[in-house]
């Protein structure tokens, strides 16, 4: 289908934004890596008066640590957050999610807050996001506020973007030397959405796990924290056994719906092959060979 008419504006800057939002109000549509926006408007599925092309506003790029947060420009595309040395030393779990987001040419383009605030329930980076805890900085022309992951994704392809608002940036605690996560997700083809996955952080002190955050995604309207799973883990040594109840716990934390790829049964199954391998892939070496 063909593209309905809209103007365009390249802002150079944040208040270029806020000029070009006071002017259209609704209408305005932010254009950042536009791997998916373009799609939906080739859909007819958004009709915007004007796409209002953000990615030259310095404000929303760069990688930088301070205090004990990494923060992650919301223009940070997909392939630079793989390679980027900070994000790979203090969110590992964020470059090793990248090679399963799509393919080259879109992790080229596709940026993290255009991820984020598309939400879609099978995509890799809300899920990354809310396993690590890690909190969005939201700006308007009045200034910025800070929700954390898991007050962001409220439905499917909702959040708690309010209008006129952006994401700027990405906050996410460094990783410590305790600190253990991983990414596993069941795709029909290498670069598909995943038919479900697994983002999973934890801290690993004495082979004691503390603080488990195990989030599913491709088995919701977002990514879904699994609190069963979690208490099932806490305070345990991480061996066969803790696994098995983890794995146990699931079915009160997981409800997925039927979808293209199949049935809830399907999924549930799915994740626990997901969470045993997540688990597995933490153990201390010993563990493995045991
Ligand atoms: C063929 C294909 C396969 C894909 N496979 C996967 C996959 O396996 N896993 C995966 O996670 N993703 C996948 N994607 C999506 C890809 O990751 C997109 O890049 C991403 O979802 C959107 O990022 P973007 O920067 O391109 O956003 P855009 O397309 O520019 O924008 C998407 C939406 O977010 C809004 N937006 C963008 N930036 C901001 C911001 N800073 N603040 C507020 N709103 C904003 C836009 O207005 C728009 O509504 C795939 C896309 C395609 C085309």
């Amino acid at each position: 289908m063909k593209w309905p008419a809209f103007a365009y504006e390249r802002a150079r800057n944040l208040q270029d934004v806020w000029r070009v939002q006071a002017e259209h109000g609704d209408g305005a549509r932010i254009l950042a890596g536009g791997q998916t926006l373009l799609a939906t408007l080739a859909f007819r599925l958004s009709e915007p008066s004007v796409l209002l092309d953000i990615t030259r506003v310095a404000e929303l790029r760069g990688v930088a640590v301070s205090g004990g947060t990494l923060r992650i420009g919301a223009l940070t595309r997909h392939a630079e957050l793989g390679r980027d040395p900070l994000v790979r030393q203090h969110a590992p779990l964020l470059a090793e999610a990248v090679p399963l987001i799509a393919h080259p040419a879109i992790r080229n383009r596709g940026t993290i807050g255009g991820s984020l605030a598309y939400a879609d329930p099978a995509a890799e980076l809300p899920a990354c996001i809310l396993a690590l805890d890690a909190t969005l900085v939201l700006a308007a022309q009045d200034g910025e506020r800070r929700v954390a992951a898991r007050d962001f994704f409220t439905g499917l392809l909702e959040t708690a973007l309010r209008p006129g608002e952006l994401i700027a940036a990405i906050e996410v605690p460094v990783a410590t030397a305790s600190t253990r996560s991983t990414i596993q997700e069941v795709a029909r083809r290498s670069g598909d959405y995943a038919m479900a996955g697994l983002a999973l952080c934890l801290q690993l002190e004495g082979g004691v796990v503390q603080a488990p955050r195990l989030v599913y995604f491709g088995v919701g309207s977002g990514p879904v924290m699994a609190q069963g799973a979690a208490a099932a883990l806490q305070g345990r040594v991480l061996d066969g056994a803790a696994i098995a109840a983890a794995e146990a716990a699931l079915a009160q934390d997981l409800d997925p719906p039927a979808d293209l790829h199949g049935p809830p049964e399907m999924k549930r199954h799915l994740c626990r092959v997901l969470t045993r391998r997540a688990l597995t892939a933490l153990l201390p070496a010993t563990e493995k060979a045991a």
